[in-house]
């Protein structure tokens, strides 16, 4: 019984141990943390606060004091260029390289960061040359990304072909982006009427992508331009397989073509096949304006007035107060004036096409979106949401 008790007189001294072992290690890290100058931590919460000038000039400071921390300077380099003050940025980076304490692994890091200085100040140029010299070392992916960026920018077509394909990985195929940069080409060999050339560049859009739509409507209009009507006609309805939401951009097309074979009501036909079917693309003006030529007035207001009931829509509704004005009396024509100049503005405003990434929107359609760079990111037809 006695002997237990003694055993009993060891837990407080285990608790007392424990409890100094704890203050050691309080003591180290305590220790530690003063050794770290303080502007770093001034300049840590202006960053965390968004105020990048106070943190620029903290840690400016930190990194005079402590010349041995290119870790330091290297974040503090992109700080620089993240405020737009890209000649201290390049200064920056230009002394780091300069420096023959900074550690070999770390070089090519800091050259892909002055590559991006110079990018931001403009100097496309001298961007390039480094990134270039970047391709076999450890920064290969990082400076293949930022060439793949400048050659569609500088729109070489090519360069940004052979890019992309070595940029290719099981993540990203670079599939759509590759025709999209055939299509470049051969939208170019197009307008200058080398009709073989540009047949030859929508073949490899095709190859690349064979649900690309812009490739479909390339060929189509060489097909046009080369007299094979039925053939464009076929290019330009395949679309509707790749991607019915893109249509509406060959409907003017398609009617044209149905027109020079001297059948236009089959091609009014076809489109009000496609209304009926895809109520969602922006086919009502054309219809309307085609109806009104060769059916007359009265079988046109019928079709916008079917679409309008399918999916009302602003542009349709304007267009139905617009063909029924001259059967109004004078008060009513005045009242409907005013719900019509009302429904264009709320139209102009609303109908836009939109980035599916980034939200820019636009009255005009890009395949490549000028806001985040990307491509096929536009909506097919203007929404009214
Ligand atoms: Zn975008």
């Amino acid at each position: 019984m006695e002997l237990d008790l003694w055993w009993l007189l060891l837990f407080p001294a285990f608790f007392g141990l424990g409890w100094f072992a704890a203050r050691v290690d309080m003591r180290t890290v305590l220790k530690q943390a003063k050794s770290v100058p303080t502007g770093y931590y001034r300049g840590l919460d202006a960053l965390v606060e968004d105020k990048t000038d106070i943190a620029a000039q903290a840690l400016a400071e930190v990194a005079r004091q402590q010349t041995s921390t290119p870790e330091l300077q290297h974040t503090l380099g992109k700080l620089y260029r993240k405020r737009g003050e890209n000649d201290r940025a390049i200064r920056l980076h230009q002394r780091m390289l300069e420096s023959p304490d900074l550690p070999s692994e770390l070089r090519d890091a800091v050259r892909n960061e002055l590559a991006q200085d110079f990018r931001k100040a403009g100097l496309v140029d001298r961007a390039e040359e480094i990134l270039v010299q970047l391709l076999s070392g450890n920064m290969a992916l990082a400076a293949r990304r930022q060439l793949l960026d400048i050659y569609q920018q500088d729109r070489d077509w090519k360069k940004a072909i052979e890019t992309a394909r070595e940029l290719r990985s099981d993540a990203h195929s670079f599939q759509h982006e590759v025709a999209q940069f055939y299509c470049e080409l051969a939208q170019a060999e197009l307008h200058r009427s080398n009709l073989a050339e540009a047949r030859q560049l929508v073949g490899e859009a095709f190859a690349s992508n064979r649900k690309c739509v812009r490739a479909s409507l390339i060929l189509g209009d060489i097909e046009f331009a080369e007299g094979n009507v039925p053939a464009a006609i076929a290019a330009w309805q395949g679309i509707e397989k790749q991607n019915f939401e893109y249509l509406a951009m060959a409907a003017e097309r398609l009617f044209d073509a149905y027109e020079k074979l001297g059948k236009p009501l089959e091609g009014i036909a076809l489109l009000r096949g496609y209304q009926q079917t895809f109520p969602q693309l922006e086919l009502t003006d054309l219809l309307y304006q085609k109806i009104a030529t060769y059916e007359g007035e009265t079988r046109a207001l019928e079709a916008v007035r079917e679409a309008v009931h399918a999916r009302p829509s602003l542009s349709g509704v304007y267009r139905l107060i617009e063909s029924q004005m001259d059967e109004l009396s004078p008060e009513g024509r005045m009242d409907a004036e005013v719900a019509r100049a009302l429904l264009f503005k709320h139209a102009q405003r609303l109908s836009v096409h939109r980035c599916k990434c980034c939200n820019f929107r636009s009255r005009a359609f890009f395949w490549h979106c000028p806001a985040c760079g990307e491509w096929e990111s536009f909506t097919a037809n203007r929404s009214e949401s």
